[in-house]
Formats: structure tokens, C-alpha cells, sequence
């Protein structure tokens, strides 16, 4: 260990922009053995492990970097799998440059260790020699849950309480397990058959899995489970009330990524096929700064648009997004216009133009982030075949969508549940996942789904007993 003096720091190899562009394939190769024990033999086994308090899931990461570095890899992918449901996916997506990998405090003058890309080669060298094995219960407990949503949180959840021997039925939807993990996030950061692996793992494991089936009343699950997480996400879109925005060929993002992935999987999407959703050959607007109008911008240039331009109100340093994502956006081709914000659409019938508002910075607000406002008579007009609105997500009206008016909700809409046993306001029903935090990201989710199962094992293990003893 602590090679970081004389080894630099290297990330696995990178697709070079123009090759990348022209498929939808994962743009980052992984780590050879070799690679991945010299970079991990950089660690410096910090007594006080800054990379570990900043990881959502609080991952043992200085112990499974000295076993990779030992080469004792099975030993490592058990520490890495003892915390994290799914390693090589949180390897793959996770912003490591605001967690793990951005708090990592090797010496001052020395870049950090590469901690995600260490942990992708762990699970997907465990998965190469057989190590990630389905689920095997030896008792079952005759106790049945029902979970709504299998995106990561729901699916973190279900993994948790089936390894409990308890009966898990998880609900979606859609018609393919794992929630934004297969038709938000595009494929080239988060290959779809790294899902389906999970899928079919946690279904050998003895989850059952109901597709295609909304739950609208949550009153009926109730009836067939002991308990029931809500773990259904956040998919209403944020909007912007400016001029003509109901012109046609102005869309969400979340239909736009979704017929990408769709198409990439092989299905049939009228929408793809006839235009509507699909940017070939067009000029592309994006709105939006975060990582949903990265993952569009890059899914554009990726479809063949004739031109890309990514409108965001605050200047790069204020951007939410990941930092990496923004790089990568820009060595695709991606035009990116800072303190920009549309002021109105215009067209006859279909957008054509996208009028643009000049912003300037003044100072910071309650996120840390500097506000904008309009610097007057600063406008100008650029060309738009398509417009894509990536402004972010909020919760539906729950009570409604669930027929449970006494289901308790917190001031942004999202459900209210009590912070250590993740309980709702009705009896026997938890949720967990963005539904409870807002939109956020994949590792917290495994990270909430993890805790709410082991909260739900324990109101379930504790109304069995009350029940034998009545
Ligand atoms: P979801 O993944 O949204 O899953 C919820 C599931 O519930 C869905 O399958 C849905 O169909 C189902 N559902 C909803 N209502 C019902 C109902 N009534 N009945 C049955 N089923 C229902 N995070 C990262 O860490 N890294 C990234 O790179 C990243 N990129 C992203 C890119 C995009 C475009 C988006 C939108 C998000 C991204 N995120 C990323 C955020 C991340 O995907 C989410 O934070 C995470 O998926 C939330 O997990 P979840 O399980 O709470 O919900
Ligand atoms: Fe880093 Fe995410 Fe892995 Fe935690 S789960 S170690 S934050 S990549
Ligand atoms: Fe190793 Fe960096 Fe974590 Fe310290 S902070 S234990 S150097 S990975």
C-alpha cells in the first residue's frame, strides 16, 4: 500500500469522442488485474477514512482496496458486497468526484485513489468466476412483503428481506425490472444487460416479480402482505410557464431517454420511428444543467443530430451535474451556452426557434449556488428542430395516485416517513428512495432500501410474535 508516491493516478481507458459517438455503448473499459492492484496498492490506508464517511452506503473501502491490491479477490468482493447491494452498478454511475473518490485525502499534491473504478472490477471479476451466487434461504418465515417499484431502492429492499426467508413480491409498471436503471439512465453510461443480470439473479433467489402491473390502491396490497414498501420514484417533470411552451416537438426528457432506451432494447417505439422522439438530422435544444440534460445532450449527438446546444441559466461552475458528465458532453461536440434561459418558443405549430434570455450572476442562494437574473434587452434567437425540457422531477399527487388520502406527505410532496424506521402514516406501509428524498441518486436509494428492509424486518418479525403470543 501506499504506492501513491511513486504510482499516478489512472482511470481504465476511454473510448476516444469520435468512436464513442457513433454507438451507444459504455464508453469506459475496466480495469485489468494488474491495473486494478496497482491503482488500489495507492491507498494509504487512512486511520480515519474520509472516502468511507462521505459513501452513502459507508463502504469499507480502505479494507477491499488492500485485498485487491493482495489480489485476494474473493475476500474483497465479500467486504465490497457485504454493504452494497449493487457494487458494479454504484462503480459505474456513481459521481465519485462529490463522494468516495472527491474526499479521498491521499497526501496533499497527489489525485485520489480511483475507489469506483476498483469496485466496478471487483464485482464484475466475482461475476466472471462465479462468486455472486443467487439468494439461498435455508428457513422461510411464512412472512409475505409486497414492494412497489423495483428501481434500485425497491430492488435493494427485496434482495435485503428475501436473505430474511421472507416471502418478496415486488410490483412495477413497466414491463423490465429496475426503474431508472433501465429506462432513464442511457446505456452508455450503464449497460442494460448489468440490469438484467441483477433481474434474473434476485428472480433465481425466489423474488417474484409482477410486471406490467400498476398499483393504484395501495389498500389491496395491504391486504395480501404483511408489510409493503412504496419505493415507486419521482416522475413528475418540473416545467417552464414561458411563451408557446405547448408547441409541438418540445418534449420531457424522460420520454426522450426513454424511447432511447427502448429502441436500444429493441423494442418497437412509435415515436422513435416516426420523429417525434428521436433527434437524427435535427438542431437540438436542451434545458438544463444537471445530469438528466447531460444524458440527453449526449444521447442527441449519439443519435446523429445535426447540431447540439445545451442552454443552462448559471455558468459552468455552478452547474448541479456531475463534472465529468459536462467534459464528456463537451468532447462529444456539445455546444454549451452558459447564463442562458429560454425566454419563449417560437413556430407555426412546431417550434423553430428558441428565443434566448442573457443572465448574469449576482450572489449565492440557499443551495451554495449563485442566482442569475436577467440582464435587460440581452436577448437573441438560435434555430431549434427540437426541444428538449430537462428541468428535473417532483412527486405526483401520492394520496390520489395510491387512493389513500390519510397517506402522509412532507412539505415537497413526497412521502413523509418517520426517519429511523422509515414507517408512513399508515400502519404496515414504509417507503424509501427518491419518493421519500426527491430526486436523487442510485446509491442513495440502495442505501435507503437497505434500511427500510431491515426496519421492516423488524416491525414484521415483532407483530409475528404478538400474534403467536395473543
Ligand atoms: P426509480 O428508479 O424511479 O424506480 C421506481 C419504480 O417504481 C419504477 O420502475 C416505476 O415504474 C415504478 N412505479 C412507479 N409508480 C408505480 C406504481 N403505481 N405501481 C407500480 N410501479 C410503479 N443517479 C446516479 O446515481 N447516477 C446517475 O448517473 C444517474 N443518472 C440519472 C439519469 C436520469 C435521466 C435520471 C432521471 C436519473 C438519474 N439518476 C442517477 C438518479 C437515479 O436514477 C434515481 O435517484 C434512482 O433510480 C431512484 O431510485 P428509486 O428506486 O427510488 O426509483
Ligand atoms: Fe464511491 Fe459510490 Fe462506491 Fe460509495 S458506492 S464507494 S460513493 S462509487
Ligand atoms: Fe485510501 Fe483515500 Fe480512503 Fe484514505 S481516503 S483510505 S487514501 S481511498
Amino acid at each position: 500500500m501506499l504506492k501513491f508516491t511513486d504510482t499516478p493516478q489512472q482511470y481504465p481507458d476511454v473510448k476516444a469522442a469520435e468512436s464513442r459517438k457513433k454507438d451507444f455503448n459504455e464508453i469506459y473499459a475496466q480495469f485489468d488485474p494488474a491495473q486494478a492492484s496497482v491503482q488500489a496498492s495507492r491507498c494509504s490506508q487512512c486511520g480515519v477514512p474520509f472516502c468511507q464517511i462521505h459513501c452513502p452506503l459507508q463502504n469499507n473501502i480502505p479494507d477491499w482496496l488492500k485485498l485487491t491490491a493482495e489480489g485476494r479477490l474473493e475476500e474483497a468482493y465479500a467486504i465490497s458486497s457485504a454493504t452494497n447491494t449493487f457494487p458494479e452498478i454504484c462503480g459505474r454511475i456513481c459521481p465519485q468526484d462529490r463522494l468516495c473518490e472527491g474526499n479521498c485525502v491521499i497526501e496533499k499534491g497527489f489525485d485520489s485513489v480511483t475507489i469506483g473504478s476498483v469496485e466496478r472490477y471487483i464485482t464484475e471479476n466475482a461475476f466472471a468466476n462465479g462468486w455472486v451466487k443467487p439468494i439461498k434461504v435455508t428457513q422461510e418465515t411464512g412472512i409475505s412483503i409486497g414492494i412497489i417499484g423495483s428501481g434500485p431502492a425497491g430492488l435493494a429492499a427485496a434482495d435485503m428481506l428475501r436473505r430474511k426467508g421472507h416471502e418478496v413480491h415486488v410490483y412495477d409498471r413497466y414491463d423490465r425490472v429496475g426503474g431508472l436503471l433501465i429506462y432513464g439512465i442511457p446505456n452508455f453510461k450503464l449497460e442494460k444487460e448489468i440490469v438484467a443480470r441483477r433481474h434474473q439473479l434476485l428472480a433465481e433467489g425466489g423474488i417474484y416479480f409482477h410486471l406490467n402491473y400498476e398499483v393504484k390502491d395501495i389498500a389491496e396490497l395491504k391486504e395480501k402482505h404483511d408489510a409493503v414498501l412504496i419505493a415507486t420514484g419521482v416522475y413528475k417533470p418540473k416545467e417552464i410557464q414561458i411563451p408557446d411552451y405547448s408547441l409541438a416537438n418540445i418534449i420531457q426528457a424522460l420520454d426522450y431517454l426513454t424511447a432511447s432506451n427502448r429502441k436500444g432494447l429493441g423494442d418497437r417505439v412509435a415515436n422513435y420511428e416516426n420523429g417525434m422522439l428521436n433527434a437524427e438530422g435535427k438542431e437540438i435544444v436542451v434545458i438544463g444543467g444537471g445530469d438528466t440534460a447531460m444524458d440527453c445532450v449526449r444521447t442527441a449527438v449519439r443519435q446523429g443530430a445535426r447540431s447540439v446546444t445545451c442552454l443552462y441559466r448559471r455558468n459552468e461552475e455552478n452547474m448541479p451535474g456531475s463534472k465529468r458528465e459536462v467534459k464528456n458532453a463537451m468532447e462529444e461536440g456539445v455546444k454549451f451556452m452558459w447564463l442562458s434561459a429560454p425566454k419563449a418558443f417560437a413556430g407555426n405549430g412546431y417550434v423553430s426557434q428558441v428565443l434566448v434570455q442573457q443572465m448574469r450572476l449576482i450572489s449565492h442562494d440557499a443551495s451554495g449556488r449563485q442566482s442569475v437574473v436577467p440582464v435587460e434587452g440581452e436577448t437573441f434567437s438560435i434555430p431549434c428542430d427540437l426541444a428538449i425540457k430537462a428541468l428535473g422531477f417532483e412527486p405526483e399527487d401520492l394520496p390520489t395516485l395510491f387512493n389513500a388520502p390519510e397517506l402522509g406527505l412532507s412539505k415537497y410532496g413526497t412521502v413523509h416517513v418517520d426517519s429511523k424506521s422509515f414507517a408512513t402514516s399508515l400502519e404496515g406501509v414504509f417507503a424509501a428512495g427518491d419518493i421519500v428524498r426527491g430526486a436523487s441518486l442510485v446509491v442513495w436509494a440502495i442505501k435507503d432500501g437497505r434500511d427500510a428492509a431491515a426496519a421492516m424486518h423488524r416491525y414484521v418479525m415483532s407483530q409475528h410474535t404478538k400474534s403467536k403470543a395473543a
